[in-house]
């Protein structure tokens, strides 16, 4: 039978106007980069956790994801039919989940064997398992496929020494995607292998790190000695670039999916604080909407936009609308009132969106990108 969807979306309206609040963009908070409060740092995961598990219950969870594999097996139009309803609605911010339904639940379902399809996908839809992506170094970063962790073979799996950084949730994650060497006499890229990991292996550790946002949310991990059953392996031996490269072009296109439209509530802040006549703060919130108009547009393009092109974007909107919203808060910025959240979010949204340029694949990685591949421009040195 064929997909219908006008039904569909008024079943998602019936859900969202069960569950959540009408998006008010004159009142909600902007989301920034990941929610905080100074109080309650695991706050944002319960919340997402709770929307998902809800979606997961009412099978509105892994919308495109084939039957089979523990997803709803509706054709893409289905996934746009939700994404238009989902943006009326106060959602909380699914950050914390994303690593596991927008980066491990694809690369599981397109590389992954069957028992591991079948293992994982419905409790990463479920909300059940937190998943992290356990890729770069302290040595590695931009430059990935240098990485040194090493999986060396043994009887009936791997065991897997070195060190990851910026894990971002590893301290609640139930597994990570584990990209390591496991043949050294190889070029860069070959020779690497991806791994789905348990977490809590013996010789395992995860170190939280403090950032200057005062929260927590990447990690050091290391791991020393540590036996990785060969069911574990993500694709083929050896085949990890291609599997992480698959991964990374999810992530690259879920920061254009996610940029939500803030100049509404940032004109708010403006009029609050007397300066919404002020020329100079006219322009910049002009700049800031038709930028979000931008990014929505190409998002709704993609694939035919590049990943690259919406993650810089993203990124540059991100700080723009962000260093806004601090200048417009003025001296609270520096210090305001215990308790203040509303200014606090905003601060801890300027702060956090310095990462936006890191993460995921610097800005000027992505420039590189776009003028190589894109522009067909020679390759730098
Ligand atoms: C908030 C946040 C969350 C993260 N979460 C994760 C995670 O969950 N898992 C994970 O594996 N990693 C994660 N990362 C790490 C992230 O992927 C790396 O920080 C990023 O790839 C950059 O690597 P690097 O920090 O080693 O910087 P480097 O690669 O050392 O870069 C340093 C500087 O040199 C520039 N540079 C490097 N190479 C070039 C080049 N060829 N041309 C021009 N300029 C260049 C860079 O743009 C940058 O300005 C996270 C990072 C942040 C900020």
């Amino acid at each position: 039978m064929g997909f219908d969807e006008a039904a569909f979306t008024t079943r998602c309206e019936a859900w969202f106007v069960a569950h959540c609040e009408p998006l008010d963009p004159e009142r909600h908070d902007p989301p920034g980069l990941i929610p905080y409060t100074t109080v309650d740092h695991d706050a944002p995961l319960r919340a997402a956790r709770a929307h998902q598990r809800g979606l997961w219950a009412a099978g509105l969870a892994g919308l495109c994801m084939p039957r089979e594999f523990g997803g709803q097996g509706l054709p893409p139009a289905a996934d746009a039919a939700f994404n238009r309803v989902a943006a009326g609605y106060a959602v909380p911010s699914m950050i914390p989940l994303s690593v596991g339904l927008s980066l491990a639940a694809p690369t599981i379902a397109e590389f992954g064997s069957d028992a591991m399809r079948t293992e994982h996908i419905p409790r990463i839809f479920a909300a059940d398992d937190v998943w992290c992506q356990l890729f770069s170094e302290p040595d590695a970063g931009s430059d990935l496929a240098s990485l040194r962790a090493a999986a060396d073979r043994v009887a009936g799996g791997y065991v897997v020494t070195g060190q990851k950084v910026w894990t971002s949730f590893a301290q609640h994650s139930a597994y990570g995607l584990l990209l390591a060497r496991t043949t050294r006499s190889e070029a860069k890229h070959r020779g690497l292998s991806l791994f789905a990991v348990p977490m809590h292996l013996p010789g395992m550790r995860i170190r939280p790190l403090k950032e200057m946002t005062g929260g927590t949310h990447f990690n050091e991990v290391f791991f020393d000695d540590v036996f990785v059953p060969e069911e574990c392996l993500l694709g083929a031996e050896g085949e990890g670039w291609t599997v992480a490269m698959f991964t990374l072009g999810n992530e690259r296109n879920l920061t254009m999916q996610r940029t939500r439209p803030k100049w509404k509530r940032l004109a708010e802040l403006a009029r609050r604080s007397g300066v919404a006549a002020d020329p100079v703060v006219r322009a910049r919130l002009t700049d800031i909407a038709m930028r979000e108009e931008m990014q929505r547009w190409n998002a709704m393009r993609s694939p035919a936009v590049p990943a690259s092109m919406g993650k810089l974007m993203g990124a540059q909107l991100e700080q723009l609308a962000s260093t806004t919203a601090a200048d417009l808060l003025g001296a609270a910025a520096m210090a305001h009132e215990v308790g203040d959240t509303a200014t606090e979010a905003a601060v801890h949204w300027f702060l956090g969106a310095r990462a936006n340029s890191i993460a995921g694949g610097t800005d000027e990685v992505q420039r590189n990108i776009l003028a190589e591949r894109v522009l067909g421009l020679p390759r730098m040195g």
